[in-house]
């Protein structure tokens, strides 16, 4: 019986699927739980979907399925990250769970080492896929209740030029936490009013209570929300009213995971690839309370469908 992903560890993981038969099972399971989808034509009647017997001699591999609707042929990767990728199956398991489960994030080179793969860039371009996929989820609604929202900047040596706002060579994110839920984190061009609000009308349901730091760019804050906005600038780091406390406490500790992972895990991260690093922060963030093995599972089923606008990394670099 396959393990269920809250027991899914990485012992499990190597000794379950150390076959690239198994971990094709496996990601089958996680791919169709309710049986075999075609990815071309959608069909999912399972009298009008049959497996081709593997046969060594005619080189065919097991795991190839027939569609009687439209007549083509697929495996379980066709349509996701994993299509025309010449790393076996089972070290891609094992890259998505080292993925999931390392809080600040793990450099390619350790996945290389890891793994035993043969270079850097096949290690590089193996965990951009995963964030690919992580970082286009269907976003299913809108953030609610209370949300905290905070800007920083990440990355760019400066080399004695200071760390405040404006540094030219670093790189503007936004968070939006939903305090008790979800995260989701974008890289802004510059950092204004303009774009700090556009965010949050773009993401955060009317009526829900918008918690900031005192910025001047998040005033005046659109009507259909209440602002809240905590005085960093008079040393105010919390308030009680009520019951509610406004703070911005959660979407720090956030950024400064982000930033721990940023400069001890990869040292630099490129303008270009922020958001794909962002992508994978969220989705730890947003599956923090569950096993290792269940936040695997859940990245896994967001494999599918990224296969078509995934552009090959040409440029070398983080
Ligand atoms: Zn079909």
């Amino acid at each position: 019986m396959l393990p269920t992903p809250s027991d899914l560890t990485l012992d499990e993981i190597q000794q379950r699927f150390g076959t690239d038969e198994n971990a094709r099972r496996y990601l089958e399971e996680i791919r169709w739980p309710n049986g075999v989808v075609c990815p071309h034509c959608k069909n999912a009647d399972q009298k009008r979907i049959w497996e081709i017997q593997a046969n060594d001699a005619a080189k065919i591999r097991a795991g190839l399925y027939q569609c009687a609707e439209c007549k083509k042929q697929f495996t379980v990767t066709v349509g996701t990250i994993f299509e025309d990728s010449h790393i076996p199956l089972r070290k891609w398991l094992v890259a998505w769970y080292l993925l999931c489960s390392s809080k600040k994030g793990m450099s390619s080179l350790q996945i290389q080492r890891m793994l035993g793969l043969g270079s850097y860039r096949t290690a590089l371009f193996m965990m951009h896929r995963i964030r690919y996929a992580l970082a286009h989820p269907a976003f299913t609604g809108m953030l609610k209740g209370v949300v905290e929202v905070d800007e920083t900047y990440v990355g760019g040596k400066t080399h004695g030029r200071g760390t405040g706002k404006g540094t030219p060579n670093k790189t503007c994110v936004v968070s939006l936490v939903e305090r008790g839920g979800n995260a989701r984190s974008f890289v802004l061009d510059r950092i204004t009013g303009q774009n700090l609000k556009g965010a949050i009308m773009q993401h955060v349901q009317d009526g829900s209570v918008v918690v900031t730091d005192d910025y001047f760019g998040y005033r005046p804050m659109p009507k259909i929300f209440t602002h809240k906005p905590v005085k960093h600038s008079a040393k105010e780091y919390a308030r009680k009213e009520g019951d509610f406390t406004v703070h911005t406490n959660t979407v720090e500790s956030k950024f400064s995971l982000l930033k721990r992972g940023i400069i001890g895990t990869f040292h630099q991260v490129s303008k270009k690839h922020l958001p794909l690093y962002l992508a994978e922060f969220d989705h730890r963030f947003n599956h923090r309370d569950v096993t290792d093995g269940e936040r695997t599972v859940s990245a896994l089923k967001m494999a599918e469908g990224k296969r078509l606008t995934l552009k090959p990394l040409k440029n070398r670099g983080k």
